[in-house]
């Protein structure tokens, strides 16, 4: 039998921020003599800027190993193929209770939101989970000083985790983003049909969240010529300067992101200039609160002047907005929780359906009917909601989402 944690007794026990991360940002499954396996990977390959015999990689992976178990909090991690120039490495857990995949990310997207890390927003903690997050699959790329890691199309619930997890972790949006296959030109042209890719940083990463891998931390140093660090607790932390948080690049893709892959619209480039100004991205003092509210006006003007629940799409010209009146609703109801600002948690309604939805307006059936049309029709909703509430059957998940009603 495989060196592994019996699921039944990972649910029992606090989870390490690290571990968690690690298992959000890709869950295998693997079966062997009739039994499953969950697990969480580390993957690396020789890169030649650090020749394999300049660092053994074999004889590393053992340190590795007990670096992983000490951040895991599970003496658990195994190798699972160590060669000179490659290394792999899983952490297994034996699923003996029954669970399906999606129940199992379901689970640790909820340890997650709900731990008292995030609601305390530890910085420690935040930083330790996006290092098994993103360091365990991610390479450093050695000239574009970015940290990637590849996602798939055709799981896109990774994805949009992906990007949920980034707001919650408070990593500034110019710090992260997604490199949508579809945007690159490699792909357009046919030369190179890439993954898509979820990207930090590597300054930001270097600096603040610190390389657990010492081939990585080693990689980066010889790439980019950096030698000035700390190493603590086993993280080497780099002592480079951070990026400039604004970045119209980034900026760009964030919103190609959602425009392209979740609402379908294309922006031309001189309505992207004007928004950009309108949201005020290019300006220095954008606080947390300011980008809360960037990200509501961002959404305001991406998305379709169409109310989700009754479909209108004339309502009244209002003359501050220059366009129809439309209002934007917080699907799960705002309760001061930061988390609850997240793009896939928006939707726009007309001010009659959004009067219904308040507290005692309209009835409670016919408000959980119109829940229950936002959850079927907004996919990116349904699949927020459902993960951060913890709730996949949709007719319970609008149940839920009617009692917290304000
Ligand atoms: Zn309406």
């Amino acid at each position: 039998m495989l060196k592994s944690i019996k699921l039944s007794d990972f649910i029992k026990i606090p989870s390490s921020p690290f571990i968690l991360g690690a298992l959000i940002s890709r869950i295998m499954t693997f079966k062997e003599n009739d039994k499953n396996y969950f697990y969480a990977y580390t993957s690396f390959r020789a890169s030649k800027f650090v020749h394999y015999s300049q660092f053994d990689l074999v004889k590393y992976s053992k340190e590795l190993i007990k670096k992983l178990n000490f951040y895991s909090h599970y003496d658990n991690w195994t190798e699972h193929k160590v060669e000179k120039t490659s290394v792999e490495l899983r952490f297994y857990i034996l699923d003996d209770v029954g669970m399906s995949k999606k129940a199992f990310y379901k689970f640790i997207y909820q340890r997650i939101v709900s731990s008292a890390w995030i609601l305390n927003q530890s910085e420690k903690d935040m930083y330790e989970c996006m290092r098994g997050f993103m360091e365990l699959r991610g390479s450093v790329d050695t000239s574009l000083k970015l940290i990637a890691q590849d996602y798939f199309y055709d799981d896109s619930n990774e994805l949009k985790k992906a990007q949920i997890l980034t707001q919650l972790l408070n990593i500034p949006i110019s710090y992260a983003n997604f490199n949508a296959r579809d945007l690159q030109p490699q792909f357009v042209n046919g030369t190179n049909k890439r993954n898509t890719q979820f990207r930090i940083k590597l300054y930001f990463y270097a600096n603040k969240i610190g390389f657990l891998n010492d081939y990585k931390a080693k990689i980066f140093e010889t790439a980019y010529n950096e030698h000035s660090k700390d190493i603590i607790d086993g993280i080497t932390y780099f002592k480079v300067t951070l990026p400039n948080e604004n970045n119209d690049v980034t900026f760009l893709k964030y919103i190609n992101f959602f425009t392209n892959n979740i609402y379908q619209r294309q922006l031309t480039p001189q309505a992207i200039t004007q928004l950009r100004n309108e949201l005020k991205f290019n300006s220095d003092s954008t606080s947390s609160n300011g980008r809360n509210k960037a990200i509501i006006d961002l959404y305001d003007k991406i998305s379709e002047d169409k109310c989700a629940i009754c479909g209108t799409t004339q309502t009244y010209f209002s003359q501050s907005k220059g366009k129809q009146y439309f209002e934007i609703h917080h699907v799960i109801p705002y309760y001061n929780d930061n988390q609850l600002d997240n793009i896939a948690n928006l939707v726009k309604l007309c001010p009659n359906c959004h009067r219904m939805l308040k507290k005692g307006s309209g009835t409670k059936e016919e408000q959980i009917l119109a829940i229950t049309k936002i959850l079927h029709e907004h996919s990116e909703v349904y699949e927020f909601a459902s993960s951060y509430l913890g709730i996949d059957n949709i007719n319970e998940l609008a149940k839920k989402i009617q009692t917290m009603l304000g």
